[in-house]
């Protein structure tokens, strides 16, 4: 081979090189960035993570807004109305909706319709519920179907260490955590949760967590509405959540997934719920709980309420006796 065709052969070499990587470069900006709206209203109890302070954004929207700009995944928008928030024509402008609310949001009913019926049933949407998203428009039955499951009490208040197991770390939503943590969060328990609706990723494991309790209690599950895909989880209570890598790693995952840009099952899987429910069960018989010591710690905590009720009023009754001004 000459000179010049060895050249010529070079410079075939990198002129190749230089156009896989120009076409590298616009796939990579090519790839979409799903457009989120985040929720952050409370019509109920309101949380650190979303109170704003005068001019300033609630510390979750700060890590939100940080993890859009440091990732460069998604665009976000803040609101804390849902009034005009959740409405067709705003909806129009998002890909991925998350809520972390309380209580009875003002979404008229018509809009609500169009959000879990029509707008959340098509591809490439989402929706991403974090922790009292459970607690949020408890008496409407179809928001309650979509989330999965009702706030019915947390025995691990924010201050219990809890132990979890990620019973998929390969699903995109949850990877970020590995196969288990322990870690201090407010973890609810759920009525009208259905283990045939979704596929559980997380759950307690009782095993490991201060305070046990006889069955199951799953953390965070997906499910598949029409086309569109939800995610939820339970953590989130705590502000040093919001900064905690491995969650805020698993919210950017699970928004790429919801937006439909990974994949990850949605089958749901009631046999493991079953599973955890009797390993649940057996985790507390090993130290003595069982559904009737539960159930008998319940009742030992509500007479002790009833009777310190009855002491306030008889207190305020000889008050006003000493007083009668009073
Ligand atoms: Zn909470």
């Amino acid at each position: 081979m000459n000179v010049s065709m060895r050249v010529f052969l070079l410079a075939c070499f990198f002129s190749l090189i230089a156009l896989a990587c120009v076409k590298w470069s616009s796939l990579q900006a090519a790839e979409p960035q799903p457009r989120v709206l985040m929720l952050t209203e409370s019509k109920g109890f309101v949380h650190a993570p979303v109170k704003r302070t005068e001019g300033e954004l609630a510390p979750s929207e700060v890590a939100m807004r940080q993890l859009s700009l440091d990732s460069g995944a998604f665009t976000l928008e803040l609101s804390q109305d849902a009034s005009t928030a959740i409405t067709k024509e705003n909806l129009k402008r998002f890909d991925v909706v998350l809520f972390y609310t309380t209580g009875k949001l003002p979404i008229k009913d018509d809009e609500m319709n169009y959000f879990v019926n029509v707008w959340l049933k098509q591809p490439k949407h989402g929706f991403i519920g974090i922790h009292s998203a459970t607690d949020t428009l408890k008496d409407d039955p179809r928001y309650v179907e979509l989330v999965g499951g009702s706030f019915n009490g947390h025995p691990w208040t924010q201050n219990t260490k809890v132990a979890m197991t990620v019973h998929e770390p390969s699903h995109p939503t949850v990877a970020a955590f590995g196969k288990a943590l322990l870690m201090p969060e407010e973890i609810y328990q759920y009525s009208q949760f259905v283990p045939e609706n979704v596929r559980v990723l997380m759950s307690l494991d009782m095993s490991g967590s201060d305070v046990k309790r006889p069955y199951h209690v799953p953390v965070a599950w997906v499910r598949s509405w029409g086309e569109g895909r939800i995610f939820y989880n339970n953590m989130g209570h705590r502000p040093d959540t919001w900064t905690n890598k491995q969650f805020l790693d698993s919210v950017l995952s699970s928004i790429r997934w919801t937006a439909g840009l990974t994949d990850g099952p949605t089958a749901p899987n009631p046999e493991l719920s079953a599973a955890q429910q009797e390993k649940a069960k057996k985790d507390c018989a090993a130290v003595g709980i069982t559904d009737a010591t539960v159930a008998a710690e319940a009742a030992a905590k509500a007479k002790a309420r009833e009777e310190q009720n009855a002491k306030k009023q008889q207190d305020k009754k000889q008050d006003k006796k000493a007083d009668p001004a009073k």
